[in-house]
């Protein structure tokens, strides 16, 4: 399988968080001809959302995913202003026209033992703002993240769970699938078709380093490390996936530490020689 051209990449801004504003994102991506963005809400805000949202379509990007919503459990119940930050997320995701909004759905509540009750909140977190995403044609992806962080981030850990939710919500909502968090899943392949089109929404990529040094800020660039990414693109694109390829690798020790530019170079090129 051929690799990725730069015009169907997608640059998460995480990948180049410690560098760059999304101002400078949208102006790189431009340069270096990416085809499209997937913001964070914290650089988003930051620029704010008019502004972004008139940038990204000067450069003619397209928007592959906001990161992001969720965080459902944290407080232990479903507070409004959980409910009212996802609307907000919507809102957001709707200004930038992306292809969907990215959701991690938070973990166990401070101090609890309760992951069946967690995996409760989250869903009535998720169908309440998927009543608000329909109405102003918004899609959401719940992403499902390694297991190790089911306690602190996101208590949807396979691309199996995360789909046997959106069986039970029905339309507007599917999987955004990262490869560093369900590349270990041996139902992997059975999941990805069981999704299909309509609910593979997005489709991340980075590699798993071994040694990992840090489980959170220690990703790897495409090619550096265990992942057949190359393999797992071909499961989603099987299903008739057309979405950009998105890199989103938070490097504290290395990519981080660099200039923008040359991450952005490596990105290029491991996009057409490793992805
Ligand atoms: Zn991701």
């Amino acid at each position: 399988m051929s690799g990725v051209p730069a015009e169907r990449l997608s640059l998460n801004t995480a990948t180049v968080r410690a560098q760059w504003s999304l101002a400078e994102c949208i102006e790189g991506c431009a340069r270096h001809g990416i085809g499209g963005i997937s913001p964070w809400r914290d650089k988003l805000h930051e620029m704010g959302v008019d502004a972004a949202a008139r940038a990204i379509r000067d450069a003619g990007l397209s928007v592959s995913g906001l990161c992001r919503g969720g965080w459902f459990t944290a407080s232990g119940a479903l507070d409004q202003s959980v409910i009212d930050d996802n609307r907000r997320a919507v809102d957001e995701a709707a200004a930038l026209e992306a292809a969907c909004l990215v959701m991690v759905v938070g973990g166990l509540p401070d101090g609890s033992r309760d992951l069946p009750g967690a995996w409760k909140l989250v869903e009535d977190g998720l169908a309440a703002t998927l009543d608000y995403a329909r109405t102003v044609g918004v899609k959401i992806a719940i992403e499902p993240l390694h297991p190790m962080y089911a306690a602190d981030r996101a208590c949807v850990n396979t691309t199996g769970q995360a789909l046997d939710i959106c069986d039970r919500l029905g339309d507007g909502i599917g999987c955004a699938l990262d490869v560093y968090h369900v590349w270990w899943d041996p139902e992997l392949e059975v999941q990805i078709a069981r999704a299909g089109r309509e609910r593979l929404m997005a489709f991340h990529v980075c590699d798993w380093l071994v040694p990992t040094r840090d489980l959170l800020t220690d990703r790897g660039m495409m090619g550096d490390g265990v992942i057949d990414i190359p393999r797992l693109r071909g499961l989603v694109e099987a299903q008739g996936f057309d979405g950009l390829v998105e890199v989103e690798i938070f490097s504290e020790l290395d990519w981080w530490t660099r200039d923008a530019d040359e991450v952005l170079a490596a990105v290029l090129e491991r996009g057409r020689t490793a992805c």
